[in-house]
């Protein structure tokens, strides 16, 4: 288990907080158009600067490619995250080198290091970078839970470079709830899957096959499995290559998996498009959402839960009247009384749009993390923590 924030002495602590402040940008990186992943960390920066350490925040921005680029600098969430902690924040000019060390913070100071990515050594996860930003460090600690699925230099290779290395408080609540419904769920304990596609969440599948008592299938994925047991499925999505890993997963599982006994389907791919409910799938539409009846049995299942895990949404979400089923689940889930996490992306939308978000236990901030984590994949940031 890895040690958290609160295990440490920071005062007068030079304390390096690796963050994940890759926030989604708009007029050529000037904009911010969601500071989530900003507000996310500030519980940990406000402690350890409460706690009379010097803060350096390290992240990656975008996909830069191992060069400075300007429209992925990390100058706008700098004067960001100063507006959200009401105090000022200084961007260096780079992430590691002289400039840097004489731009080192005092204790109550913020110092954010400039995008790693602009380095290619951060990805490849390079041992000679990893000293020369662990050497800005006294206290490493990894609240970047988004980012744990990649072994790069700031989230796995210095760590060996430093003494300490615990984790933050957003990763620490990542790992809390995320670790309880995936190791010691409350039972029942049950996972509502939905979304694009089989092959995406394979992993995901089998390994939350293990865990819960009952695994309910919608959105598209559902058409591959409903294939898999020979029923009609029209033009929906279907991933024929995937239909007989759906059969086996079905024969394997048998009982635990549940999917949808009605849908509502649709001539057009479109929002506001003529549909109807139906029990067999016409040859010539395709499926968009869960039926009512479908809408029913799940709730009722979701009802008696104590556990929920929640990842995809159960049909195409975004475009109404297809989002019916996903946000009448997102209440049933909300009002379940049960503990719930909901995974990041698509999902966390999708109970934002049913307006239930405050009712949700925890809402995961790493789409890609999160998956892995639901795999049963130990996380290299994670594992690095742990084994320090
Ligand atoms: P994912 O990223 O795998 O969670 O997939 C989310 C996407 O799946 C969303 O964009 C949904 O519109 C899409 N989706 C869900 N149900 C369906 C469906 N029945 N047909 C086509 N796309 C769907």
């Amino acid at each position: 288990m890895a040690k958290s924030i609160k295990d440490l002495d920071l005062h007068g602590k030079r304390v390096f907080i690796r963050v994940d402040f890759n926030v989604p940008l708009a007029s050529g990186g000037q904009e911010i158009t969601s500071d989530k992943r900003i507000r996310a960390s500030l519980p940990t920066i406000q402690y350890a600067l409460d706690q009379g350490a010097a803060v350096i925040l390290a992240s990656h921005l975008g996909r830069p490619k191992g060069k400075p680029n300007p429209e992925m600098s990390m100058k706008p969430v700098g004067a960001k995250l100063a507006e959200l902690l009401g105090r000022p924040v200084k961007v260096a000019p780079d992430c590691i080198g002289r400039e840097v060390e004489a731009m080192l913070p005092k204790p109550g100071q913020v110092l954010l290091l400039e995008n790693l990515r602009f380095h290619p050594e951060e990805e490849a996860n390079d041992p000679g970078f990893s000293k020369h930003l662990a050497k800005l460090a006294d206290v490493y600690v990894n609240d970047a839970f988004g980012s744990a699925h990649r072994a790069h230099a700031s989230t796995v290779g210095m760590i060996q470079f430093v003494p300490q290395a615990p984790a933050g408080l957003l990763m620490d609540q990542e790992l809390k709830y995320l670790g309880m419904a995936t190791k010691h769920p409350e039972r029942p304990c049950i996972a509502l899957l939905g979304g694009a596609k089989v092959s995406d969440k394979i992993e995901v599948i089998e390994n939350l096959a293990k865990i819960v008592d009952r695994l309910l299938i919608g959105g598209a994925m559902a058409y591959t499995f409903l294939k898999a047991e020979g029923l009609p499925t029209g033009k929906s999505l279907v991933e024929e290559d995937k239909v007989e890993l759906a059969k086996k997963l079905l024969a394997e599982m048998g009982p635990k998996i549940v999917l949808p006994s009605d849908h509502v389907v649709a001539s057009e791919f479109k929002a506001g498009a003529e549909h109807e409910t139906v029990k067999e799938i016409p040859a010539d539409k395709m499926a968009l959402d869960i039926g009512e009846k479908t809408i029913e049995e799940y709730a009722n299942i979701i009802k008696g839960a104590k556990t929920i895990i929640w990842n995809g949404p159960m049909g195409v979400f975004e475009m109404p009247p297809f989002d019916r089923g996903t946000v009448a689940l997102a209440k049933a889930v909300a009002d379940s009384g049960a503990v719930s996490v909901v995974g990041g992306g698509d999902s966390e939308k999708a109970i934002k749009s049913a307006g239930v978000t405050s009712k949700i236990t925890h809402v995961s901030t790493g789409g890609g993390a999160s998956l892995e984590f639901l795999s049963g994949i130990e996380l290299p940031g994670v594992a690095a923590l742990a084994n320090k």
